[in-house]
């Protein structure tokens, strides 16, 4: 046992070193995936190996190998940070190696997932009595979140899918935006509905829903026929949210199921400030909705959320002989793709308790303000600022294709702050997303200062 203290003491040093490292080191890589994976590769191992000796060569092999995404200067993709709190209760997590299964498997995992649960309904502005699933991330949630959807749509028109599966089943129509995240459609083909079967609704300039599109499309269809519209909080390039209210209403007045992904945009709805941008969250059917991203915990974490909780069930839930009930609290494997699970939810419950509602709004307010100085700053340059930067979500041109892509990738070399390219429109764009809990004015700055020396250079 002596060892075994030893052991988690020597990765708190490793993880706390690396992590202080993260504000001076560069952000990319030191070392590339063909010499990582020799000093990785090797011969199965023949026997045993001192648990000590495997750590330190594990860190000392891969850490070349880490993109500082924890850290305060990464802005691609829409990668959120790891709060201490939440780090910590993952690595809790972890040595306790508890079943996220059911209340036998751990009464733990349940009474925190119930708990941070509802904490994170109230949050997202999500109804109360909605249930919730913990997930891997928002790519799992909206699968989820359309399986419950598939369900009721299907189940108001006679047919049981889960039973009978969706061959001879009534025709479902399907639309999503035209600026729908990739993963819906993935999501969609694991439920049997191929990508043909998507009405494409289109969207405005800066990527939210033409309401008068869907109302147009809506009305084109037959009056009963089985209709799931999913929804956008926050398009990945712009941060644009889509009218929930009015879209909620159209489609609920046909009988229709909404499901809404909010991978990261479901946030606006902590900040008293950004809240209007979510409007009529409350009055979708289903929610996705990652931790990982602008919650700031620890990778991989999310949620699916139902207003049903009995249609979130029968869509996922499956008994066996063996499986006993969990009796008061609803059982965590009822609501997720998974049996067997990681406690997720320690993580997420230590996270809100460090930040608190005022931690969480600040947070996402301060997210946003700091997108808002990268806007200006950089169009104080010349440069162009194509979308309306209403979330955390900015795209800067350097003038035609190639020369964006030149200076996404110089700067991303340079190594000072990584920020990812995109094609948006039909043009190439730099996209920075501001997604860390520690991110300062001075990270921006200190950014927007190497991409206008690298951009003079390119
Ligand atoms: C990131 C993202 C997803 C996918 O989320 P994962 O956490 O990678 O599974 C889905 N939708 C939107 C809008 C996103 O931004």
């Amino acid at each position: 046992m002596d060892d075994f203290h030893a052991l988690l003491h020597r990765v708190a040093d490793i993880t706390s070193q690396y992590r202080a490292g993260l504000a001076e080191r560069r952000v990319i890589a030191s070392s590339d995936v063909e010499t990582l994976a020799a000093a990785v590769g090797g011969p199965l191992p023949a026997g045993p190996t001192d648990a000590a000796e495997v750590v330190d060569e594990l860190a000392a092999a891969v850490q070349p190998g880490l993109v500082a995404t924890a850290g305060t200067r990464f802005f691609g993709f829409v990668i959120g940070g790891a709060l201490p709190a939440a780090t910590a209760a993952d690595m809790l997590a972890t040595g306790w190696d508890a079943v996220a299964f059911n209340a036998a498997t751990s009464p733990a995992a349940m009474a925190v997932e119930h708990a941070a649960g509802s904490w994170v309904k109230q949050l997202l502005g999500v109804p109360d009595g909605a249930s919730v699933g913990f997930v891997t991330g928002a790519q799992a949630a909206n699968t989820v979140g359309l399986s419950a959807a598939r369900h009721h749509v299907l189940a108001q028109a006679g047919w049981d899918v889960e039973r009978r599966g969706l061959i001879g089943a009534p025709a479902v129509r399907v639309l999503a935006s035209q600026e729908r995240h990739a993963t819906v459609d993935r999501s969609l083909r694991l439920l049997g509905f191929g990508s043909d079967l998507v009405e494409a609704v289109d969207a405005d300039g800066n990527g939210a829903i033409d309401v008068r599109h869907l109302e147009t499309l809506l009305a084109q269809g037959e009056p009963d026929q089985p209709l799931i519209v999913c929804l956008q909080a926050g398009n990945v390039n712009t941060g644009a949210c889509d009218d929930l209210r009015a879209a909620c209403d159209l489609v609920h007045a046909r009988g229709g199921w909404v499901h809404v992904d909010g991978a990261f945009g479901l946030w606006a709805a902590a900040s008293p400030g950004l809240r209007h941008l979510v409007d009529g969250v409350e009055l979708a059917d289903s929610w996705g909705c990652d931790a990982h991203k602008w919650l700031n915990v620890p990778y991989d974490s999310a949620f699916a959320m139902v207003s049903r909780p009995d249609v979130h069930a029968a869509a996922m839930s499956y008994t066996a002989a063996y499986l006993v009930g969990s009796g008061v609290l609803p059982v965590g494997a009822d609501f997720t793709a998974e049996s067997s699970r990681r406690g997720r939810g320690f993580a997420v419950w230590a996270a809100i308790r460090e930040l608190g509602a005022s931690g969480v709004a600040e947070l996402v307010d301060r997210c946003c303000a700091l997108a808002g100085r990268f806007a200006d700053s950089l169009a104080a340059q010349g440069f162009e600022i194509a979308n309306d930067v209403v979330l955390n979500q900015v795209l800067v041109s350097f003038g035609d294709d190639e020369r964006t892509d030149a200076v996404t990738a110089a700067v991303q070399q340079d190594g000072t702050c990584w920020m990812g390219g995109t094609t948006w429109r039909g043009r190439r764009f730099m996209r920075i997303s501001v997604s860390n809990y520690g991110t300062t004015e001075q990270d921006v700055d200190r950014s927007v200062a190497a991409i206008v020396r690298l951009a003079a250079q390119v």
